[in-house]
């Protein structure tokens, strides 16, 4: 596992300047929970139905951090070129007049295709948060059942228990980390929240300034 404690964590984030200090932080956080998770795997022996080119569970709704949302921008600003950004932003148009009429509720019960998916790949592979990183099945037919029947949200899930909770444990303390110096650790939905990353550097500034990072953005209620 890379050694990346909690404590090491907060102190990058509590002395982070730049953009780059913010998002290299976040980057060895989720290196350390992708080996929390791999580890895991290995050492429980999960059968994942999961493979490449699956994206089935890519229309759910995805809850994110700001964190993770400001490094998904940096990412896409560093790499897409002018074409990929422009698709994009229509995918995100699109997502969000889909998903910003919806409760978080009735988002939850409908299949809306993540704007960053390309081709039945994930577009942003090595930055993805942490939701889509837990994510995980044991059985691709039970992916499918829930693809099917978007309404149905008490359909048992098909991933290891203590894995999920596990790593479930994991995200509270990347949370607690943020939450612990002010900063804003509001659950977004994904494709909202990036657009408005996007769209308005301000939204970083408000952050840094331990203000709400987004306010259009579909926010998922702790509660
Ligand atoms: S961010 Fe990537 S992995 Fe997560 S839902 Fe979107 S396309 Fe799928």
């Amino acid at each position: 596992m890379p050694d990346y404690p909690l404590h090491q964590l907060i102190a990058d984030i509590d002395r982070a300047l730049a953009p780059e200090d913010f998002d290299a932080a976040a980057r060895s956080a989720l290196a350390a929970f992708d080996d929390l998770n791999a580890g895991m795997i290995a050492e429980r022996k999960v059968a994942l139905a999961c493979g490449a080119g699956c994206a089935v569970c890519c229309s759910l709704r995805v809850d994110v951090l700001a964190h993770e949302v400001f490094l998904i921008a940096d990412h896409i600003r560093r790499e897409f070129t002018a074409e990929e950004t422009d698709g994009l932003q229509q995918r995100l148009t699109s997502h969000a007049e889909a998903v910003l009429p919806l409760t978080p509720r009735e988002h939850a019960t409908r299949n809306v295709t993540c704007p960053l998916l390309q081709d039945a790949r994930c577009s942003i592979y090595e930055v993805r948060p942490h939701a889509c990183r837990r994510h995980h099945s044991q059985a691709l037919a039970a992916c499918q059942y829930t693809y099917d029947h978007p309404e149905d949200l008490e359909t048992p899930a098909a991933h290891d228990r203590e894995l999920f909770r596990t790593l479930t444990a994991a995200m509270r303390e990347n949370i607690a980390a943020y939450a612990g110096l002010g900063f804003d650790t509001t659950i977004y939905e994904l494709g909202t929240a990036l657009q408005e990353a996007l769209d308005d550097p301000a939204a970083r500034q408000h952050w840094r300034n331990r203000h709400e990072a987004f306010i259009r953005a579909s926010v998922t209620p702790t509660e």
